[in-house]
């Protein structure tokens, strides 16, 4: 059977076939840069991780890739209100946001494209929607998207035609779907936009939201590409705006299959800012609750359900983790003199967990079938029935099964103690990582410093520390 995934726009699960045969280009709606991300973010995060490292355990090559929102109605704000521009806010928690991944072990994406470094495409992308007549200049200096234009607009949110304000514009970035507008592609500039402003055919402004995404995408992915994720709040305004600024543009199809998580809620209501009732990483850290039973925490649930974050959760995390991890050191240590090498049960165990995930990532499945073997893997050792080389083979089997959930070999993530010791230790790994010429590897250590609060400073001398 072939995978199958719920797809947001048909509100079906659908066979998934790639656009070229074993390559899979996904886009992941990445983080606003103007705060630290929550673990509702998180959430979303970590599901895509899982769907590509499971597109991978499959065979398939995949693209990934997420981008920076480092410029939008969130981050000028907060800039403005802390009174530093809007650069030094988002290289704040760019830093906190690329340590975060790391922590929470999730595969770095092929590329992170920020919003700002794309201005000159979003002006292009623009200018050919007001060529083929999508796209208006009113009398704000903004430039809007005709939604009436489009016949097919509200097809991926499924609105209803009564919703369509036709003839009414919105400028925010965000606004219900009860109120589905004419949306800005480009913002004229506007006093509280500070000194955030570039030049365009338009005069000076900004650009929408939206419009990054579909820029940023077609870019690095192509105009058609498989799959673009986000949670189930991107749905309406920001993807659905994208699809109709990207088809429009380029006259092509956008994406194939759109997958959506739902939400980590807390007492039953979305983990949010404005609620401010979330919790991020560090918050966790802090409070002792290891990384590794964060990450399995948000995983375990099928990503569109509903999960509601608690601490007792994070307690039965652990116990699975560790669950899993005692049987691997077993297995590794084991030397006995049974005959069962294991092979009707590896079989029986790959089969079932494929099986359950290719089921759009039924994880409880998929879990089942791994837990179900290391029940009988514990009995066949207790009873020396197992044989060594069916031990290796088992240990095998559960590294492929990690490469999916990631959590075996994890780091706790829990806060080290920043003495000079630890920081002369990791400025002598990335002095050897860049010798290797491994500059992701050096750049990391920087982030990883910098979440700590320690500034590196190169100088001709060698590397400087300070703490911040
Ligand atoms: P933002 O940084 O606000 O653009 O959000 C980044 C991602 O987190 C988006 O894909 C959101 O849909 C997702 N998100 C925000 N809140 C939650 C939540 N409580 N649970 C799951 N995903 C969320
Ligand atoms: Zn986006």
């Amino acid at each position: 059977m072939s995978i199958q995934f719920y797809n947001t726009i048909s509100r079906e699960k659908e066979a998934f076939h790639s656009i070229n045969a074993g390559k899979v280009r996904m886009y992941t709606c990445g983080p606003t840069v103007y705060d630290f991300a929550h673990i509702g973010n998180y959430r979303t995060f970590i599901f895509e991780d899982l769907l590509r490292r499971y597109l991978e355990y499959r065979g398939y090559d995949v693209t990934q890739v997420m981008n920076v929102t480092d410029v939008d109605d969130n981050t000028i704000k907060r800039s403005r209100e802390r009174g530093i521009s809007l650069t030094a806010l988002t290289n704040e928690y760019k830093s906190a946001f690329f340590a975060d991944l790391k922590t929470l072990n999730m595969q770095a994406a092929h590329h992170y494209p920020e919003a700002t470094n794309y201005i000159d495409q979003m002006i292009v992308m623009i200018e050919a929607l007001e060529q083929k007549g999508f796209a208006y200049k009113a009398a704000d200096g903004s430039v809007y998207f005709n939604i009436e234009k489009y016949g097919h607009y509200g097809k991926l949110a499924h609105l209803n035609p009564e919703e369509m304000i036709v003839g009414n514009r919105v400028v925010e970035d965000n606004y219900e779907k009860e109120g589905a507008r004419d949306f800005a592609l480009w913002k004229g500039y506007k006093s509280e936009d500070g000194d955030v402003q570039w030049d365009s055919p338009w005069g000076k402004g900004r650009p929408g939201w939206h419009i990054e995404c579909s820029v940023m995408s077609t870019e690095l992915l192509g105009n058609h590409f498989d799959i673009h994720c986000g949670g189930v709040d991107n749905i309406f305004p920001h993807h659905e705006n994208e699809l109709a600024q990207s088809v429009c543009s380029t006259g092509e199809d956008f994406v194939n299959y759109w997958l959506h998580s739902e939400y980590l809620l807390v007492d039953n209501k979305k983990m949010s800012k404005s609620l401010n009732n979330f919790y991020t990483l560090r918050d966790l850290l802090n409070q002792g609750y290891p990384a590794d039973a964060i990450r399995w925490m948000l995983i375990t649930t099928h990503y569109r359900q509903k999960l509601n974050f608690s601490v007792a959760r994070l307690d039965e995390a652990q116990k699975a983790v560790n669950r899993l991890r005692e049987f691997t050191s077993k297995l590794a240590e084991y030397e006995g003199l049974g005959s069962n090498a294991a092979t009707e049960q590896i079989a029986t165990a790959r089969k079932q967990f494929a099986s359950a995930m290719d089921d759009d990532l039924n994880i409880s499945g998929g879990l089942g079938a791994i837990f179900e073997l290391v029940r009988w893997g514990n009995r066949a050792m207790d009873q020396t029935e197992l044989s060594t080389s069916g031990a290796q083979a088992l240990l095998e089997l559960m590294s492929s099964f990690d490469h999916v959930l990631a959590v075996l070999k994890m780091d706790s993530g829990l806060m080290r103690e920043v003495d000079d010791k630890f920081i002369e230790s990791k400025l002598a790994e990335r002095v050897k990582a860049r010798a290797d010429r491994n500059f992701a590897a050096s750049d990391a250590i920087r982030d990883e410093l910098a979440a700590l609060g320690v500034e590196l400073i190169d100088t001709a001398e060698g590397t400087k520390w300070k703490q911040k």
